[in-house]
């Protein structure tokens, strides 16, 4: 195996799927797994969540949903964002329920799958996909007019994790905009922030992400959510260099006195951003390691004060909310958010499974 893994476990992402779940009792779950469920691994964790009781599952594209069904999985799949005309035949082909918000694509999909299932976005305020909240009653009956069948009508927040009294304001914008509606269709509004807060949890469905997988939505207190997931590695060789010597690309890094050196078998084709040249850390033997030189694409070098043999292990992601070696504390020194460094994480990266016990 590659000496460069992810460990996932998926007790642990069990255990928030059931704290998420008890916070939004009445409603059932869209368990989001977009983005190779944000970098964990798209089919074990879907098994897994619909081990839990997840209902259904949600997707970015329709490749994602076709991976879904080649890995057998047959649960109900919504397809978020607006679909495209030209996404209509895979949508249909894979069985995936698209999101609609204009009439292009809901001709191009009632052409793909006669009668099939659609659901309905309103932009409630986000100002990026849905259909205008003055026009959802006239939007909702040219989709069943062209023989469509509605399974639900949602909406996103914009500031679920910062604004509580914006996303309140979207809420009621959304539940008038729906009660407007001719019949009552099911509704869903609440992504993980919200889900935290209390806010839309009242209705037919909610849609965590980001906190299934221990990640808070907040970036600084843990949220009652444990961690899923931890990077790992060992060193591929292990080197004394003479004080002077450069190390790395552009030879940015010159070490200071006889130093020891480890190469790390990681880069940033595998998700450790190229930012942290020279300024990043591993975690090692309860320490710290930093980064020595440049990150280049599948290696990545770091400065130990002694030796270590070839099976030693490094922490390249810890699963806690280290401002050095998490993926949130990363996100924060590196001024972006956890999602984008967890969904950078390269499929080519092996991922191993810790089971519930
Ligand atoms: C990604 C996404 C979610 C999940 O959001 P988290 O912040 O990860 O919980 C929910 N709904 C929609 C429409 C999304 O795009």
């Amino acid at each position: 195996m590659r000496p460069t893994w992810l460990e996932i476990d998926l007790g642990a992402l069990g255990r928030n799927y059931r704290r998420l779940a008890r916070r939004a009792a009445g409603a059932r779950v869209i368990a989001v797994v977009k983005a190779n469920a944000y970098g964990h691994g798209a089919a074990a964790v879907a098994r897994a969540l619909l081990g839990c009781g997840a209902e259904r599952l949600a997707v970015a594209t329709s490749g994602e949903g076709a991976g879904l069904r080649r890995a057998g999985i047959d649960a109900p799949v919504l397809l978020l964002g607006s679909l495209h005309p030209d996404d209509a035949e895979d949508a249909a082909r894979w069985g995936l329920t698209p999101t609609l918000a204009t009439l292009e694509a809901a001709r191009a999909y009632a052409a793909a799958r006669p009668g099939g299932g659609v659901q309905v976005k309103v932009d409630s305020g986000m100002g990026r996909v849905g259909v205008p909240p003055g026009e959802l009653a006239g939007f909702v009956a040219a989709v069943e007019e062209l023989g469509l069948e509605v399974e639900a009508v949602y909406t996103h927040f914009a500031v679920a994790d910062e604004d509580e009294v914006e996303t309140r304001r979207q809420l009621a914008v959304f539940l008038e905009t729906a009660r407007a509606l001719p019949r009552r269709y099911p509704l869903h509004a609440a992504n993980s922030a919200a889900i935290l807060a209390g806010l839309g949890t009242e209705l037919d469905f909610v849609r965590p992400g980001v906190a299934l997988y221990g990640l808070p939505p907040d970036m600084r207190t843990a949220q009652g959510l444990e961690p899923v997931l931890a990077w790992k590695a060992r060193p591929t060789q292990v080197k004394r260099l003479p004080a002077g010597h450069g190390v790395g690309y552009g030879l940015s890094y010159r070490s200071q006195g006889e130093e020891w050196i480890a190469t790390l078998p990681f880069g940033y084709a595998d998700g450790f951003p190229r930012a942290l040249s020279n300024r990043g850390w591993v975690r090692w033997r309860g320490g710290y390691a930093p980064v020595a030189g440049r990150v280049s694409m599948d290696q990545t070098t770091v400065r130990l004060p002694e030796p270590v043999g070839l099976d030693e292990v490094f922490w390249v992601a810890t699963p806690d909310l280290d401002e050095r070696t998490s993926l949130t504390g990363r996100a924060r020194a590196l001024n972006t958010i956890h999602y984008e460094l967890a969904t950078a994480l390269s499929p080519r990266l092996p991922r191993v499974y810790r089971e519930e016990e």
